[in-house]
């Protein structure tokens, strides 16, 4: 169980690790030193102004592990006192303290991630073992896809991968919000690679897109994944199945027909298919857009806006296109239990869907505290890491059966799985 894992090392979580307390407030600075030692700190330094906060995070004699940051340090901002510092240069994990504004202090925790530091969620003050050891466990590094080194495949080694058929479907369960029973599943494409392990789409998604591949790889996930849902027998048939589609394929007139045929072709009623759209597809062309999407609703499909709420055109597109369902982005949901600025915006997208007659997903669920809010604000559907990570198909077929048996409890949850 995911839980279990979080809390097996018992060690205290500054267990033998030097941690820099950057405070002007000395009285301030002097419990949270007490704090740090409790948590098993083997050494803690004070600074109280940014020249001391440079020389000592930069030291690489005796290098700082984790640093307590606050957000005033009496004229200066916490932020100032980092700012010439190269975040390479240091391999400490910022944790910022601040009685500032929430969203302020998030602005600025978004802005040291995306400088490369190394930062946790913020604490609120007054510190406490407590909650340090709460924000410790929570890091906001910086995400992947900022740091880490995309693959850069060639159209070549696109289409020779397409024609070796060496794209597979990965699911994640979509979820009753109250009882976690499985309501369908979200096909997510891996590639298969022949000298690496699997991959996963954002290293190839973009390159197909503009490689002209990615309408036929879609096609070919969606018989495939259709097949996986009929063997896994009674349990797999009650499951719908929801599918990327890119802004390109979108675009060509050809495709409400070539979908409905090849559905058709496996025996599926097309309502059973939810196509997610990005909001990040507003075509250039917003004229073929609305029609592709009136009509794959003409041919019974549903429709998804994905990840709602991070594009700019929102409102307008939900105005105008005939969606089925909206599912909230997980930037929403991670953390929204203890941060009402998220609870707000949870609320008015909620509100403004049951409004407009659109099935509710939120997307990125990750913890019990952020589901039971989400059931409290009467979303149905969830989908993330809390029920697992992404499947493949015999995972499924492990899970599904076993699962729409009776009521999920957290209990009978799987262990993570590679995704
Ligand atoms: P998406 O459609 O928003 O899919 C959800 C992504 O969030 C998946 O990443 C999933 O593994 C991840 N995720 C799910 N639950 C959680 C959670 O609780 N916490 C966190 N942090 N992440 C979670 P994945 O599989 O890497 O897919 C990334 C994106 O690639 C997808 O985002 C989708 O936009 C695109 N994609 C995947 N498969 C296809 C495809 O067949 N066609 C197209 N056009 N795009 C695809
Ligand atoms: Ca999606
Ligand atoms: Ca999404």
């Amino acid at each position: 169980m995911r839980q279990e894992i979080r809390i097996e090392d018992q060690r205290p979580p500054l267990s033998g690790r030097k941690v820099a307390i950057i405070e002007d407030d000395m009285t301030t600075a002097m419990v949270a030193e007490a704090i740090c030692r409790k948590l098993g700190a083997r050494e803690t330094v004070v600074c109280a102004d940014r020249a001391c906060a440079a020389a000592t995070l930069t030291d690489p004699i005796s290098p700082v592990d984790v640093i307590l940051l606050d957000m005033m340090l009496g004229a200066d901002d916490g932020l100032a006192a980092l700012r010439g510092i190269d975040p390479s240069l240091t391999q400490a994990e910022i944790v910022p303290v601040s009685a500032k504004d929430r969203r302020v202090v998030d602005a600025a925790v978004r802005l040291l991630a995306g400088r490369g530091f190394r930062v946790h969620e913020a604490i609120e003050k007054p510190l406490t073992a407590e909650k340090l050891g709460r924000a410790l466990g929570r890091a906001i590094f910086p995400a992947p896809e900022t740091g880490a080194v995309l693959m850069q495949p060639t159209h070549a080694e696109l289409a020779a991968a397409t024609s070796r058929d060496e794209f597979v479907p990965h699911y994640q369960l979509k979820s009753d919000t109250r009882t976690l029973r499985p309501v369908g599943v979200e096909l997510l494409a891996r590639w298969q690679h022949p000298t690496r392990s699997l991959v996963g789409p954002e290293h190839f998604i973009p390159a197909m897109e503009q490689a002209g591949l990615i309408a036929a790889v879609t096609e070919r996930l969606l018989v495939k994944s259709l097949a996986d849902l009929e063997s896994l027998g009674a349990g797999g048939q009650q499951l719908g199945l929801a599918v990327n589609i890119s802004a390109p394929t979108l675009a060509d007139p050809a495709l409400p027909e070539r979908l409905h045929t090849l559905v058709a072709s496996c025996g599926v009623t097309p309502s059973r298919v939810t196509f997610e759209i990005t909001e990040s597809a507003v075509l250039q062309d917003p004229l073929a857009l609305l029609e592709s999407t009136a009509r794959l609703r003409l041919h019974g499909f549903r429709l998804a806006i994905d990840d709602f709420g991070t594009g700019w055109s929102s409102l307008e597109l939900l105005r105008t296109l005939p969606f089925n369902e909206l599912k909230i982005d997980r930037s929403f949901v991670a953390g929204a239990p203890r941060d009402p600025a998220r609870q707000v915006i949870l609320r008015s997208t909620i509100a403004m869907a049951l409004g407009l007659g659109l099935d509710i997903v939120a997307e990125g669920v990750e913890t019990e505290a952020e589901r039971a809010l989400l059931q409290d604000l009467g979303v149905p559907v969830i989908q993330g890491w809390l029920m697992g990570r992404p499947l493949s198909v015999s995972g499924l077929a492990a899970t599904v059966n076993v699962r729409l048996d009776g009521e999920e409890t957290l209990s009978t949850l799987p262990k993570e799985t590679a995704s």
